[in-house]
């Protein structure tokens, strides 16, 4: 897999130099940047861990040329630059679009969420956000980011992070973000921005036109004006298309002349209202807006496009925190923090790519995720026998 990473995915360089601060540094960049993507690749969840299979295991088996303590690793991820993972991660993704690991016929898409990590009672750091109990004392802190990832092209690769502290906001965040992704990945990478209705403002919305991405955005009643129009217009009327998805059946209700509310600089609203009949009789009801022409994207793919935001939760956050690791600090210090959420980002991807499509190879059923944890245990083991 690290041979994988390195040649097949070019990121040799980024390995041996990926933006280390370290002013006498002893130990190699490369095995420090290559010991933090692993460990989160073999999910160990913590520096301590990591530091104890290097110095247990012949440090090789691991990929690494000798072994060294948690607190190296500290000392150099305070001092990594996160700007030069980022630049690797969205030059990966364009390689992966190069070589079709997208879905030829799919939109890619852009999904923006937020999330809240790393809770601690410790003393606090500029990232932290307090957490007020009811009496209004701080009983603890946590950490707040905005996540970008590409969704509703097969396989989901979340790609970069934007933090954001107690006075600064989470879509301020998400236009930062968003404008920081389109420019490192170009402006055809995507087709598409996809997000909440936390994200369904004006300003953000006008970020995404600025990047020149049409944006699909969850409606809800924080946009009262609109949500009123929609249900007045939708309610009683039969549906514009229906089709099955899945297993499921699904109504769609589509149009693309309501009104802009006061402070969008659009010339008209497509909204959508899709009802979706689960076979066990639960029926889902959502509303979306979007400045996607219908010429250009039919009811149905606009379902598609808006139903591929989960991704950005399921495949994204979730993943991330319960089966890596970005849930717990490893070092609570705002650069090591954010530099950790990044590189658990790259080792999902490599992860993803090697898994889904690299081992996938002709014939090759897909692993699991935890099919292939289990394959780099058992080698990882048998290695430590042999050389044991
Ligand atoms: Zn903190």
């Amino acid at each position: 897999m690290r041979n994988y990473a390195r040649h097949t995915l070019a990121l040799t360089t980024f390995f041996d130099h990926p933006g280390d601060g370290r002013v006498y540094p002893e130990i190699p960049a490369s095995d420090l940047s290559w010991a933090l993507v692993a460990g989160v690749i073999l999910r160990l969840g913590s520096a301590n861990r990591l530091e104890w299979l290097a110095k247990s295991s012949n440090g090789n088996d691991l990929g690494l040329t000798r072994s060294f303590g948690d607190d190296a690793l500290a000392y150099f991820s305070e001092r990594l630059d996160p700007q030069v993972i980022r630049r690797r991660m969205a030059e990966t993704l364009k390689l992966a679009k190069c070589n079709k690991v997208f879905e030829e016929t799919a939109f890619i898409g852009l999904a923006i969420d937020g999330t809240g990590v790393g809770h601690t009672t410790k003393q606090p750091c500029p990232l932290c956000h307090p957490i007020k109990d009811s009496n209004n004392n701080v009983t603890g802190y946590n950490h707040h980011f905005v996540m970008i990832s590409v969704v509703g092209a097969g396989i989901t690769l979340p790609f970069d992070v934007e933090p954001y502290a107690a006075d600064d906001s989470e879509y301020a965040a998400g236009k930062r973000l968003l404008k920081r992704a389109v420019n490192l990945l170009g402006p055809r990478f995507a087709n598409y921005s996809v997000a909440d209705a936390k994200f369904a403002t004006a300003p953000f919305l006008h970020t995404s036109d600025q990047v020149k991405l049409p944006i699909i955005a969850r409606l809800k009643q924080n946009l009262p004006q609109l949500s009123a129009a929609v249900e007045a217009r939708f309610t009683g009327q039969p549906p514009t298309s229906s089709f099955q998805y899945g297993d499921d059946w699904i109504e769609v209700w589509d149009a693309n002349d309501f009104d802009p509310w006061e402070a969008l600089n659009w010339n008209n609203v497509r909204a959508m209202r899709y009802r979706q009949h689960k076979k066990d009789g639960r029926v889902i009801q959502a509303e979306w807006l979007t400045n996607y022409s219908i010429t250009k994207l039919p009811a149905r793919s606009f379902f598609k496009l808006a139903k591929s935001r989960w991704e950005i939760e399921n495949q994204g956050f979730n993943d991330a925190k319960n089966l890596y690791g970005m849930e717990h600090i490893q070092h609570h210090a705002p650069n090591s923090m954010v530099v950790n959420w990044l590189i658990t980002l790259l080792a999902l991807m490599i992860e993803r790519l090697y898994r889904i499509r690299y081992l996938h190879r002709g014939s090759h059923p897909i692993l699991t995720a935890m099919q292939l944890n289990d394959t780099l245990w058992l080698n990882l083991r048998h290695a430590h026998a042999d050389s044991g």
